[in-house]
């Protein structure tokens, strides 16, 4: 070996050295740091599970708290639910003191309004639907407004509905059956509405003609009058109150009775007269007959 070999051998023998002194610092280095790593790695997940463990905690206070105030609420709506209730009641009680029964009675032949009831106010109808211009013809205060709504839309529709008779008195009555009897001697009870005779005196009954038959009537119910009310008046909360084969009274095509518009609508779905309920069925829509 020259000397150049001894060089070469002792300066990798340096080396050597050298790397194996780095490489043992290195791994100190190394395994410390993982430790570390180790070490900060277990202190997250301590506080992590710290951190889960409030969270359920947490989740359990709010679900306690929506279980508490659903149930408050449902208290609540409870109480809610009872006080519409009265006040509902209230407001039907009150709505049925102010309202007469008799509004929504069935008169017979043997059952017949008092001859001292009188609407608590009438409404003039307009001329302009009247059949005869020159006289007053009135109805209940509060049902003249519902007639009035159906003329128009009559009109609007081209159809001319004239009111011939409205409201009448007993003692009207009495007059015009009398005047009856004169003509026609006792027959006259056949058709001088003892019946109709009290829906008139109610303020909510109108007889209506058209001009093409006027004041005789004859053949109302094949003008286009009488087809237009018998699809619309019950929209206005008009009904007929004596169709044709009814049990209770003679035919009467032009007599629409006011028993207000629910009343109407569900006699009109049900394909049903006024008077083929029962007086307690009817009653039921007493309160609302206004609405
Ligand atoms: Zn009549």
């Amino acid at each position: 070996m020259g000397r150049t070999g001894i060089l070469v051998s002792a300066l990798l023998g340096i080396l050597v050295l050298a790397g194996a002194i780095g490489g043992a610092y290195l791994y100190s280095r190394l395994s410390a740091s993982l430790a570390d790593t180790e070490t900060s790695l277990q202190a997250s997940e301590e506080q992590s599970a710290r951190l889960s463990g409030e969270l359920k905690e947490a989740k359990d206070y709010i679900a306690r708290l929506e279980t508490a105030l659903s149930s408050e609420r449902n208290k609540n709506s409870v109480f809610e639910n009872q006080i519409s209730k009265i006040s509902g009641t209230v407001g039907v009680l009150e709505k049925l003191a102010k309202t007469d029964p008799e509004l929504l009675a069935k008169y017979s032949k043997v059952f017949f309004l008092n001859e001292n009831y009188s609407p608590p106010a009438l409404s003039p109808i307009p001329d302009e639907y009247l059949y005869q211009k020159d006289r007053i013809l009135t109805l209940h205060k509060s049902v003249e407004p519902h007639l009035e709504d159906m003329l128009s839309a009559a009109k609007e529709d081209g159809i001319t509905l004239q009111i011939i008779s409205a409201y009448r008195s007993f003692d009207t009555q009495e007059a015009l059956k009398n005047n009856y009897r004169v003509t026609y001697g006792s027959g006259a009870n056949a058709f001088s509405a003892d019946q109709g005779y009290s829906e008139h005196q109610l303020g909510t009954t109108v007889d209506i003609t058209t001009p093409e038959v006027g004041a005789t009537f004859s053949g109302f119910d094949t003008t286009d009058a009488y087809k237009w009310l018998t699809e619309n008046a019950w929209r206005y909360g008009f009904v007929l109150s004596y169709p044709k084969n009814n049990a209770y009274y003679q035919y009467e095509p032009w007599h629409w009775r006011f028993v207000g518009e629910e009343l109407a609508r569900d006699l009109h779905r049900e394909e049903k007269y006024f008077y083929d309920l029962d007086q307690r069925e009817i009653d039921e829509y007493l309160a609302d007959i206004f609405d």
